[in-house]
């Protein structure tokens, strides 16, 4: 499996000029790796001028709408992404649930449009607060959100583990360790393996997202622990992207 690296940037930069700027000189730092996979998720009104300016990276998107298309207004569906060419999209990310007050049951049939269209549901689950309990919220947080997501189209979901905590911009944030990442990685695989099972679950790709930096992201990808990493701030960072690129690159090879 290919060592994925997304890139999200969350509502930044702030002028159609500076994203395809910004995407350019991303675009330019990527190694020439086979087996490296690089996503680059813009802001919804900088998705086409970016686009236009990737080559080797993919496109993805923030956020999508479960419906195909109709009366919802402010919604971008999946299939107006799908018409565009984003196929990643992140789903269930922790800033869409404490701002936009997005709830497990609206992830659920986020995620299972996308993959049943063809697409390619990037789905965070965390826990809020550091504690014992994190393992079983998590978990459950997969359960909800994987609902109805039939065994063959599971291959087509990327896990995301990022500890709400973890996020660069929460007051305090560190990223999580290598050891923790680890076991919960492990502990994940077997929720996935209980719902369908060793074999469907191996296949699933997973990464770790929280404060990751050329610093951090080494002890992430150890020993396949993860699969990859959704990067936020440090993607905006065209210089230190370029290094948690070569690091990753490093992994796979
Ligand atoms: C994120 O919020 O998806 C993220 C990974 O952010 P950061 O890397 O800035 O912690």
């Amino acid at each position: 499996m290919k060592t994925l690296i997304i890139a999200n940037w969350k509502s930044n930069p702030d002028t159609s000029g500076r994203a395809v700027r910004l995407a350019r000189a991303i675009e330019e730092r990527i190694p020439s790796s086979r087996s490296l996979d690089v996503v680059i998720v813009p802001p919804a009104p900088f998705l086409l001028p970016v686009k236009e300016a990737l080559h080797r990276a993919k496109l993805g998107a923030q956020n999508s709408f479960w419906a195909e298309g109709g009366p919802y207004t402010g919604e971008i569906s999946w299939r107006q992404l799908r018409e565009i060419g984003a196929r990643y999209v992140i789903v269930g990310h922790s800033e869409r649930k404490i701002w936009s007050g997005e709830t497990e049951e609206m992830i659920n049939k986020k995620a299972r449009a996308l993959v049943e269209h063809g697409m390619t549901p990037v789905l965070c689950v965390g826990e809020r607060e550091r504690g014992d309990e994190a393992p079983a919220v998590v978990g459950g947080q997969l359960k909800n959100a994987l609902r109805g997501i039939r065994k063959n189209l599971l291959k087509h979901v990327v896990v995301t583990y990022e500890p709400v905590w973890a996020i660069s911009t929460m007051p305090g944030a560190e990223p999580d360790t290598p050891e923790n990442v680890f076991r919960m990685s492990l502990y994940l695989r077997r929720v996935l393996a209980g719902l369908y099972g060793y074999t469907a679950a191996r296949h699933v790709r997973f990464i770790y997202g929280g404060s990751v930096t050329a610093a951090t992201i080494s002890g992430f990808l150890k020993e396949g622990a993860m699969g990859g990493a959704l990067v936020g701030g440090a993607s905006l960072r065209p210089k230190e992207f370029e290094k948690i690129l070569l690091a990753a690159a490093g992994h796979s090879d």
